[in-house]
């Protein structure tokens, strides 16, 4: 009567493990890279465009600002250009970061920390598309500073 339970499955999935590379799925890989790319595209006019509005000095065209009034207002005039001029290299700065991420799809290297080798948080990932660096690893780094 008595029956010989074998636990024949009893070997478990231990085979396998993590696969290097295939950090993120490919579907999701696919989303990161149009995400990315659109936030390229937009980035890309944006520091354009605050190039240009720090660069173009005088507003050519609208006749409207006198020659006095301009003087009058030269502190605020050097101090938007050097708003827009920090904003534009805030933007080119972006612009590297995403031009990296989409480099590191290319390579299979996405979504993995760049310190550590391991995957970077789902979430982060997902917050931020083009960070390089896992969670602890950031933080340490914000530290380092
Ligand atoms: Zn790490």
């Amino acid at each position: 009567m008595a029956r010989n339970k074998q636990p024949r499955a009893a070997s478990g999935p231990a085979q396998g493990g993590p696969e290097p590379g295939a950090t993120v799925a490919e579907d999701a890989l696919e989303r990161y890279r149009e995400r990315l790319q659109a936030e390229l595209d937009e980035l890309t006019v944006q520091a354009e465009e605050l190039e240009q509005a720090a660069n173009a000095n005088t507003p050519e065209g609208s006749g409207e600002v006198g020659f006095d009034e301009e003087f009058s207002d030269a502190g605020s005039y050097t101090f938007e250009r050097e708003r827009d001029l920090s904003l534009s290299n805030n933007a080119r700065d972006l612009i590297e970061k995403i031009r990296h991420a989409l480099s590191r799809i290319d390579r299979g290297t996405f979504g993995r920390c760049e310190t550590c080798g391991n995957p970077i948080e789902p979430d982060r990932l997902d917050a931020l598309p083009y960070a390089t660096l896992c969670l602890a690893d950031a933080r340490r780094q914000v530290r380092l500073r």
